[in-house]
């Protein structure tokens, strides 16, 4: 007999089983194949990890069916499956399940039918069943397997199909239905009248008083944009939705469209016309052949090349890192080309495909149809096809956010992780993992090469490149860099330096009486933009808005006097209890609080350093900056993109195509705008206020606005027009600031590390962080005390006194959908081993069954998070 070790889809704290296999399918199940097993009373699916000779109980159930004739999982990803479940202390299904494209599970089926002159039924104990399904398969012709369980309600039909296979009065077949295709449609609209006609009409549109109704809005809106513009855009432009548009349709002042556009995001890439060229600077397009490389380009891609040529020995992966238009996107390519030189595959992560337009463009421009996106707007039928044909190896280049790099690639022979330091590539939600961290594993698994490229690498990454660690580690990177911008003009190359930043102070601004949003420097700087036809982008950091607690005289935060961290605002005595606004003046309620202690306090009335008692909380939204602008600009055309702005799909695409195409002049964004965007028309980005963000109690609050000035300051100038930037601040001699502004990487690298050196975090140890939700704040205090207190004793009992603990305190977002949050950090070389469960110990395959200690009690346990709030 042959029997399977499989990974069952089954929520149980212990995943992995013994079956065996049916004589009929014997020779058709091997590694990687999707099955579906009896569990308990269920009927479930698995993933075959492999074949065994004796399984390790005595008494095995059967394989029920094979879904798939062909491998759902290659063999580098059931071994990154199981390292991933190990190392992240995860349930092994959900690791299996990250790499199963969603509609499978339910596509694949088995199809049933009945033998023409099969051998005669005999009576057996499941006559009954037997009989039925014989004539319902007789009377239907064939069906598959989901549609007979409708038929068999609580009934075991699968086995008595199974004895009914063996004897040959059925056949079976594993299918995989192909996906629908439904054409996709966006609407249109275009003004249908003159514009003095539309203007005519304005008045009977509704209410004449003060602002324009949101038709009259849209309607003078379109009498701006003669072509054919894109509903939603209108709708983002003036608030209306589609029955105003109707209406203004009825009334024949406008005309609506409907369009059949791609259904593949790349059909729309790459049949798209070009953006108008309103004064598009050269190296803006796609180059259709190689660059030559640039002479630091070349000496960084000889060390790739080596790599590639080194192969089947491992090559650890590199670290480039280079200033945002150094030419890191060239050297991917390059890879690329290589890789598939070599006849394997290449897979190519990015933050997010919407807001990396031009990377992508890149690629496909190189690489006709040979690449496959991985988009998290993708139907399910279209991320399906698009695995399918990886899998057969049709596709030579997967482009995609964290989950392309579990695409079923058959060769893989490249990993490049662009801006890899952002924050995007980690899983904030079960199961938590970091893909860039897991893209060095699986290279390391595929014999691949790996490239993890940023001008802001994280502090870790960075590090992990360092001559400090030195060692042959897995996790050290070899260090390539590209130090100066390149600025094309033409067929040559030459460098152009970043864009100079002048820091304002805004204590002086208020000094000199200026209470406005911005400072005279930056009205000056977007005065001058809006004359000379550019375009601007006002950031705004959205981390840390309203509980920012600051001195607007010497630009002092209110740090907690035990811990050092930065105190954060709340309106109530305690972080926990219901604010009661009836019998307490708001005043009263003003509490500082410290999320790593616990440590509270009323709020100062006085600066402590200064004593002035210009002391505040921070609060703007992008919304009020954009009133500012259009109150001091009123012809500039502004165009907000945040989280209002963007809930729709596709928006982004659309809000950026439109800022590209010079329809708005002024960008006011927050985090999105600091992703790779080549917009080679801005020549001012005013940073609002950059010290948003370096005040949250977090480890990482340095790092991550570090990353976001530097990035952002990084979006001007791209082209010969040049550019500057304009950064705001109450705290303009902080490190980070000064760094940002020098976009001086290796100084704030230098201080951070001697921080994170002092204070004992990553990557000096690694953290695990584990929080529990309660809707009673009580139930989720006491819950983490208990657990605080059984980890102690581990520790303890363990003998790990480098292991600390930290906590237990409510988080910094203290309730999430009406739940309470606390949490507990472990820190120390290993921490996730205090977790491992003992209960599997032995081989690998059986500890990375083990999950962790706690997770079947609904805790969420994060290793090596990237925040603590
Ligand atoms: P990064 O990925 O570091 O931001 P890119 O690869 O996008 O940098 O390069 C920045 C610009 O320089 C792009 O417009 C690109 O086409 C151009 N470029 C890159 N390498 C070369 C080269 N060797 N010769 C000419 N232009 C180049
Ligand atoms: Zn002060
Ligand atoms: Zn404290």
């Amino acid at each position: 007999m042959v029997f399977a070790r499989i990974a069952v889809n089954a929520p149980s704290l212990a995943s992995i089983f013994d079956y065996h296999l049916p004589p009929e399918l014997e020779g058709h199940i091997g590694a990687g194949h999707l099955v579906t097993v009896p569990f308990g009373k269920q009927t479930v699916q698995g993933v075959v990890l492999e074949l065994l000779e004796t399984p390790s109980v005595a008494e095995t159930k059967a394989v029920l069916d094979l879904l798939d004739p062909l491998p759902a999982l290659t063999a580098a990803q059931i071994a990154l499956a199981l390292w991933l479940a190990r190392e992240t202390l995860s349930p092994l299904a959900a690791c299996i399940g990250l790499m199963l494209p969603p509609g499978l599970s339910q596509q694949a089926d088995v199809l049933y039918q009945t033998v023409d002159n099969g051998p005669l039924t005999k009576d057996g104990q499941s006559f009954m069943v037997h009989r039925r399904l014989v004539d319902l398969l007789r009377e239907k012709g064939s069906l598959r397997g989901r549609q007979i369980d409708r038929h068999f309600k609580n009934v075991d039909w699968r086995k008595t199909a199974q004895y009914l296979l063996r004897t040959g009065v059925l056949t079976s077949q594993s299918i995989l239905p192909p996906t629908s295709v439904r054409p996709k449609y966006i609407r249109t609209a275009q003004l249908a009248v003159p514009p003095e006609l539309a203007e005519a009409a304005m008045p009977d549109l509704g209410k004449t008083t003060g602002t324009l109704s949101r038709r009259q809005a849209a309607l003078r809106f379109l009498t701006r944009e003669p072509a054919d513009v894109n509903v939603s855009w209108v709708y983002a432009e003036s608030g209306c939705n589609l029955a105003d548009l109707q209406e203004l349709a009825e009334r024949e002042l406008i005309i609506l469209r409907e369009t059949e556009i791609w259904r593949d995001p790349l059909a729309k890439v790459e049949t798209a016309p070009k953006v108008p060229a309103t004064g598009t600077p050269s190296g803006m397009e796609a180059h259709p052949f190689p660059l030559k490389l640039t002479p630091c380009q070349q000496a960084v891609w000889e060390k790739i090349l080596q790599a590639f040529q080194s192969f089947p020995l491992l090559p650890s992966p590199f670290l480039l890192h280079g200033v945002t238009g150094s030419g890191k996107t060239e050297i991917y390519i390059h890879a690329t080309q290589e890789c598939i030189r070599h006849g394997k595959e290449a897979i190519i992560l990015v933050p997010e495909i919407a807001l990396t337009p031009q990377t992508v463009h890149r690629f496909l421009a190189r690489f006709p149809g040979q690449v496959g996106l991985v988009h998290s707007r993708l139907s399910e039928g279209e991320r399906y096809d698009t695995w399918r044909r990886a899998r057969l190896g049709q596709l030579k280049v997967i482009i995609g956010p964290r989950s392309a790099l579990f695409a079923p690639l058959p060769k893989v022979g490249l990993i490049v992780a662009d801006e890899c330091h952002d924050t995007s590539y980690y899983q904030s939600e079960p199961p938590f993992y970091n893909a860039v961290r897991t893209a060095q594993e699986y290279a390391r698994i595929c014999g691949a090469v790996c490239i993890l490229g940023s001008a802001t690498p994280s502090i870790v990454q960075r590090y992990q490149a360092s001559a400090l660690q030195g060692d042959d580690s897995m996790e050290s990177l070899r260090l390539l860099e590209l130090p100066k911008r390149i600025q094309t003009s033409g067929t040559t190359a030459n460098f152009t330096g970043l864009p100079p930043v002048s820091i304002i102070d805004m204590r002086e601004e208020l000094k000199s009486g200026n209470r406005g949003v911005f400072s005279q420097a930056l009205v000056d700087a977007l005065d001058e933009v809006l004359k000379k036809g550019q375009q601007a982008i006002l950031f705004l950091n959205r981390r840390g808005t309203a509980s920012y607690v600051f001195c607007r005289e010497c630009g002092t935060a209110v740090r907690c006097p035990r811990c050092d961290t930065p105190l954060t605002y709340h309106v109530a005595p305690t972080f926990n209890a219901p604010v009661r606004p009836d019998n307490v003046t708001q005043k009263h309620q003003d509490t500082l609080l410290c999320h790593r202690c616990g440590y509270t306090r009323q709020m100062p009335k006085e600066c402590p350093v200064c004593g002035s008692n210009q002391i505040r909380q921070y609060g703007l939204g992008s919304e009020k900056v954009e009133a500012e602008v259009e109150a001091l600009f009123p012809s500039a055309r502004t165009l907000r993109w945040d989280w209002d702005t963007t809930r729709r799909k596709d928006s982004h695409e659309i809000i950026l195509s439109h800022f590209t195409a010079h329809r708005a002049d002024v960008l006011i964004g927050t985090q999105m705008l600091a992703k790779g965007l080549d917009l080679p028309l801005v020549t001012l980005v005013g940073i609002v206020l950059a010290d948003m963000g370096l005040n949250l109690p977090d480890p990482f609050a340095a790092e991550r606005t570090f990353d976001v000035l530097t990035q952002v300051s990084g979006r001007a100038g791209r082209s010969s027009l040049g550019g500057r930037v304009v950064l705001q601040t109450f705290q303009p001699e902080h490190y980070v600031i000064q760094a940002a502004a020098g976009h001086d990487y290796a100084a704030f690298y230098a201080r951070e590390l001697d921080y994170r050196r002092k204070l004992g975090y990553p990557p000096f140890n690694r953290l695990v962080r584990m929080e529990y939700r309660h809707v009673q704040a009580r139930q989720a205090e006491s819950e983490a005390q208990g657990m605080a207190a059984k980890l102690a004793k581990w520790i303890e009992s363990e003998d790990r006194r480098e292991t600390t603990l930290i906590g237990p305190a409510p988080c910094f977002f203290s309730r999430l959908n009406g739940l309470y949050r606390w949490q507990l950090i472990l820190r120390g070389s290993n921490p996730a081993s205090l977790l491992q469960g003992k209960a599997f110990e032995g081989t690998a395959l059986s500890t990375a069954s083990g999950m962790s200690r706690t997770a079947s009690k609904g805790w969420r346990v994060e290793v090596d998070p990237l925040s603590l709030l």
